[in-house]
């Protein structure tokens, strides 16, 4: 059999379609995202319904968002769940989840088997709705989970562990292997649990400002910060905000990124270099 075709689906590379096929693993997911009546829940990429049945099952509704056209009506049909479906068949990443909070009256739960190609930049946009988001399950591929869970003085540790870390607590809860899914993706996946902080740990005046800082740290991050941070702080201002200018940028805390952006929001002149 042509392992492209899943369900009497072919699968399309462009939209990053890989099918759970595996039950245990299915089961396990669910049991992690522990889906309760009334919650809010939307599912980002729903596929051919692998997630979508089990958690559809334990609720009287679902919000799901689905990109690919003839997914999202086949899903319209689908027997027992499409009564229960809100259908958004449209681009998650430009995907108002505020708008969708708001119509709910609640945080949403959101969860899915994300497609590879665009899933760092998709949490990205998830991040910007955190006040809106009770909690997030996310297949990803095994690295960038390892990249999101990871603290400093790692090589894995860099913007994206810096930014999932300032919005949320992130907490890796299964790894998946290739078999999993028709067709097997060529790397290993993992599911993390991404849930957004009731109360920020490291406040930052500008998220903007934070969102630079790391990508000019680690856009060198075989740099000193003298190097890579210094048209922005001089070696006074580093070593008075307790940072070390011959630390690279994979050597900073989370905390110590957010001193750094709020004392660059709060000097707004030094930001003109
Ligand atoms: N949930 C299913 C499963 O676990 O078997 C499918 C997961 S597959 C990895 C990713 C799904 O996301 C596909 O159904 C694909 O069509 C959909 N998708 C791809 N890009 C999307 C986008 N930008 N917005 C919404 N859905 C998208």
């Amino acid at each position: 059999m042509n392992n492209r075709v899943h369900q009497g689906h072919f699968a399309r590379k462009r939209f990053g379609q890989n099918f759970l096929n595996d039950s245990y693993i299915i089961d396990s997911i669910v049991a992690a995202i522990h889906p309760q009546r009334g919650e809010a829940m939307v599912e980002i990429g729903p596929g051919l319904g692998a997630l979508t049945e089990p958690v559809g099952e334990r609720l009287d509704a679902l919000t799901v968002i689905e990109l690919d056209r003839d997914l999202a009506a086949r899903l319209q049909t689908h027997p027992f769940l499409g009564p229960k479906l809100t259908i958004f068949q449209q681009d998650a990443m430009t995907f108002d989840f505020a708008q969708l909070a708001a119509e709910r009256g609640q945080p949403l739960r959101v969860f899915g088997n994300l497609p590879y190609n665009i899933s760092t930049p998709l949490m990205f946009h998830l991040f910007s709705y955190t006040s809106a988001i009770k909690d997030m399950h996310f297949m990803l591929q095994k690295e960038v989970v390892n990249r999101l869970v990871a603290g400093p003085d790692s090589k894995a540790y860099g913007r994206l562990s810096v930014m999932a870390q300032y919005y949320c607590q992130v907490i890796p809860v299964l790894e998946v292997p290739p078999e999993s899914f028709t067709p097997a993706p060529k790397v290993d996946s993992a599911v993390v649990r991404l849930v957004p902080h009731a109360v920020q740990p490291h406040p930052v005046e500008n998220v903007r400002v934070l969102s630079r800082i790391t990508t000019e740290a680690f856009g060198k991050r075989r740099k000193t910060l003298r190097n890579s941070l210094g048209h922005l702080f001089s070696a006074e201002v580093m070593e008075n905000l307790g940072v070390d200018g011959s630390l690279r940028a994979e050597n900073v805390t989370v905390a110590q990124y957010c001193q750094l952006a709020n004392w660059l929001s709060a000097h707004p002149e030094s930001q003109e270099s």
